[in-house]
């Protein structure tokens, strides 16, 4: 071996299962299933990169190649497990999907299945990246992956499980990699750290751990890099120097001038080498940091709005804004963000205000009004609701109160609605349930009542009781006096009232009385349209036969 210095990801690669980092379920399963030889013929390992799916299929290869196989404890000192170390046992074939994924390097691999392993027990076959197969390779390998020779073992590795055919995943057991916690990546630096004999300060190892994202080898690179690059001790300035992050201490000054208020120009300046959307990202690390550390200079709220600003900013960046105004537009909101009141702070406000009236007795009367205004509201509301509950006898007393209710509640939905309402009906009774009404709609106020009929109903069972029925009685405008009930039984379309246009079901010519009494429960769909009402108007069947094209429309409608 050469005096080069090996990279630390190699040097320190695990080499038996207890060497695994932060995957001790995967590393226990898998040692009991060697130890008491129950093992599947093709294992699946997926996980984020760096995770140690590749480390683990090496020591189970190992641990199938030993010369005491199966065991979860290979040797290390028989010539299986020194050449399966060194990567050179003839047993073991390792293939990278990525760069051999067609079907000949798959018939190549299917091939190499029919020969006896050379000198150990198994023939493994370890397929990196496997998801990167295509179809034809994958269908070429099914066959050899549902039943291998006895000898054979299959160890598929990928980050991709998802892009695996359902064929290829039932015919493995599947061990999912956890990504490794921040602190057990920090642990095993240290750990390396203190037998290569390298000072470190611990808070370089954290930035260095968030760097890796979750990868130990990519960390470990990183690892190797600062090594060299800080010479004698590893320390947060040489490292975020490195990885060109902004110093933490940097970071508390940053929001110190924020929560001051103070000036942000000089910090604006100062980050100019650094990417915005960088800057963006290490504000929420810090944050999220001081959030854990339940840090005493921030609230839930400010953590709340400052997240907010970030998030917003960050989608300023994505629209191709200029990085250094979504800079300085971060920094400002946040300065705003720390000064705001929340709304429980500014109801306290409020509530503390004493109303001196003799200073400002209008103020003080106002407030007695509304007062005075919302009690009588509320007993007015519990009156309705009792009497809604009582009798209908007492309803019929103030049948009139109730129209005038009625008309108020459709002027409040709408002013045009409830005009129309005001101005062609008139209440002509109100008994045993029965609302009559007498109509005198005509023009667009009818159409606009036929069209809000559903609504109107739904006011009425609202004001008059859920078991009133609607009785109209039509008006003719030139002859006030003269009722004429429209309950005939009528096909003559000449009669033209509104409720006639509602009612008249082909099945169920005369009845001209609303269905309320149906609806003692009405369903959702009931309450917000009576869809029976549309599809049997003469409206909807008009325009039925005019698009029909049997029947060639016809210009003098009476619609
Ligand atoms: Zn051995």
């Amino acid at each position: 071996m050469s005096n080069e210095r090996q990279v630390l990801a190699l040097k320190y690669r695990p080499k038996r299962f207890e060497d695994l980092i932060g995957q001790d379920t995967i590393s226990t399963t898998l040692s009991l299933a060697l130890d008491t030889n129950r093992l599947s013929h093709a294992y699946l390992l997926s996980g984020l990169r760096g995770s140690g799916k590749t480390s683990t299929a090496r020591i189970m290869a190992k641990a199938l190649v030993c010369q005491n196989a199966p065991t979860s404890k290979p040797c290390e000192s028989c010539q299986s497990c020194q050449s399966a170390n060194e990567n050179r046992h003839l047993d073991i074939i390792e293939m990278d999907a990525a760069s051999n994924r067609g079907i000949d390097d798959i018939k190549d691999l299917i091939e190499q299945t029919k020969y006896k392993p050379t000198s150990a027990k198994y023939k493994v076959f370890i397929i990196d990246e496997v998801h990167m197969l295509t179809t034809q390779a994958f269908n070429a390998l099914l066959k050899t992956l549902e039943e291998p020779p006895d000898f054979v073992k299959f160890i598929l590795a990928t980050t991709d499980p998802l892009k695996l055919p359902a064929t290829i995943l039932s015919r493995t057991q599947h061990f999912r990699f956890k990504r490794i916690s921040d602190k057990n990546i920090i642990h095993h630096l240290s750990h390396i750290l203190n037998i290569e004999n390298i000072k470190f300060e611990k808070q370089a190892l954290e930035i260095l751990t968030r760097a890796g994202q979750g990868s130990l080898r990519d960390t470990l690179t990183l690892l190797d890099q600062a090594i060299i690059y800080s010479k004698s001790i590893i320390t947060i300035n040489t490292v975020t120097d490195m990885l060109g992050m902004i110093d933490p201490a940097f970071m508390d000054n940053l929001f110190d001038i924020v929560i001051k208020k103070g000036d942000i120009r000089p910090i604006v300046q100062s980050l100019e080498s650094y990417e915005v959307g960088q800057i963006l990202d290490e504000i929420s690390i810090y944050l999220k940091q001081k959030m854990l550390l339940n840090d005493i200079k921030f609230d839930l709220y400010i953590y709340d709005r400052f997240f907010k600003i970030i998030a917003d900013s960050k989608q300023l960046l994505l629209m191709n804004s200029d990085s250094g105004f979504v800079l300085i537009l971060t920094l400002s909101k946040m300065i705003e963000a720390v000064n705001l009141k929340t709304i429980d702070e500014i109801i306290n406000e409020v509530n503390t205000i004493e109303v001196d009236s003799s200073v400002n007795p209008e103020v003080y009367n106002l407030r007695e009004e509304i007062d005075n205004k919302n009690e009588a509201a509320n007993q007015q509301l519990q009156e309705h609701l009792i009497n809604s509950d009582i009798q209908v006898e007492q309803k019929t007393d103030n049948s009139e109160l109730l129209f005038k209710k009625l008309i108020e509640n459709i002027y409040n939905k709408s002013y045009d609605l409830g005009e129309c309402f005001e101005k062609s009906f008139a209440l002509s009774s109100y008994e045993d349930n029965i609302l009559k009404i007498n109509s005198t709609a005509s023009g667009d106020c009818k159409t606009l009542l036929y069209k809000n009929f559903t609504h109107i109903k739904d006011f009425v069972v609202e004001v008059f009781g859920i078991d009133t029925e609607i009785e109209f009685e039509k008006i003719e405008k030139e002859k006030q006096k003269e009722m004429a009930r429209i309950v005939q039984p009528s096909n003559s379309n000449e009669v033209g009232s509104m409720i006639e246009d509602i009612e008249l079901h082909e099945e169920n010519p005369s009845s001209c009385v609303a269905s309320m009494s149906a609806m003692k429960k009405p369903n959702l769909s009931q309450v917000e349209l009576n869809i029976d009402d549309v599809l049997n108007s003469k409206m909807t069947n008009t325009a039925i036969q005019l698009f029909q094209p049997k029947n060639p429309p016809k210009i003098k409608s009476k619609l």
